[in-house]
């Protein structure tokens, strides 16, 4: 395994012989990896003759407020984690890589990044887009591998890569969770024991609302409003939002029928959760 940091040593890598002809999956990431990121690069790994790895937290999707700073960072134990796993590469760019001085360029995604997580984080999907199509740049991938726990994103980036006639194809990964159904994410260590366990409710409110559409549920606000009764259950937790959409084009819907997203956003303390699920009904 290879841990590249300079954005040319890798293009000038994959241009060498011994590459030519492979097919390569890519798997962005901001690292702290957990059993989440690690299914994205097994999946990656056995669809690909290199899989590459990225790890890099991107300072433009996170506002000034948020926790850029304080974002859980484990470059050891994830060099050990990828090894295993059997990436081929680890792209681990700095933030001077990436945006050297005098950088002004960035994708604007539209209306689809505006809702869900881009009410709240505002320039968010214009950070990650951005990044994406950087690191894209950089490594001309056969295949991209994005997680279903961050529903939006994938939603934002497939449609970024059709509107720029970016051939590269996309794999979304279903969500890994942990037993009691948390899912994973690197931002879950900022919880304490008691937050941790109201953060579980995330996922029951999700199980409920799909119990109830199950049932013959079609009224939206009826299933939205028994969720936020659960949540609301919970001292630490604080909705900041919670919708049925429809899952392919995040336009909202008036009836539960269909292929529909439930998404959630919730804070723990200082903590942004979020997660969804998708259900055709
Ligand atoms: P992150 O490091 O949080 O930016 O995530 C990198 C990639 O891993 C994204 O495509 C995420 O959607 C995906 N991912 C994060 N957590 C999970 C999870 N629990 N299950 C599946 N994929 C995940």
């Amino acid at each position: 395994m290879k841990t590249i940091v300079r954005a040319n040593t890798l293009k000038h890598c994959l241009k060498q012989p011994n590459h030519h002809g492979k097919t390569i999956g890519f798997v962005p990431t901001m690292g702290y990896l957990h059993d989440g990121h690690l299914s994205l690069i097994r999946r990656c790994r056995t669809e690909n003759d290199l899989c590459i790895l990225s790890i890099f937290v991107n300072p433009t999707q996170f506002a000034p407020h948020e926790d850029f700073k304080r974002y859980p960072r484990n470059k050891k134990n994830d060099e050990l984690l990828a090894k295993e796993v059997k990436v081929d590469i680890i792209f681990y760019p700095s933030i001077k890589e990436m945006y050297p001085t005098g950088y002004t360029t960035y994708i604007d995604v539209g209306t689809i990044g505006h809702v869900l997580c881009g009410k709240s984080r505002p320039h968010h999907f214009r950070g990650v887009t951005t990044i994406v199509l950087k690191l894209l740049n950089c490594i001309h991938p056969h295949k991209l591998y994005l997680g279903q726990k961050d529903a939006q994103q994938a939603i934002v980036i497939k449609k970024m890569l059709k509107d720029l006639n970016i051939s590269t194809k996309v794999s979304i990964v279903p969500t890994v969770r942990e037993k009691d159904g948390l899912a994973m994410s690197s931002r879950n260590v900022y919880l304490s024991k008691q937050q941790r366990s109201q953060a579980s409710m995330i996922y029951q409110s999700l199980l409920y609302a799909k119990m109830k559409i199950r049932n013959g549920e079609t009224n939206v606000s009826m299933v939205k409003s028994a969720m936020r009764r659960i949540l609301n259950q919970n001292s630490f937790l604080k909705i900041d939002y919670l919708d049925c959409l429809n899952a392919d084009t995040l336009m909202p819907i008036k009836k539960l029928q269909g292929k529909i997203l439930i998404a959630i956003a919730v804070v723990i303390g200082k903590t942004r959760l979020i997660d969804n699920i998708i259900i055709r009904a």
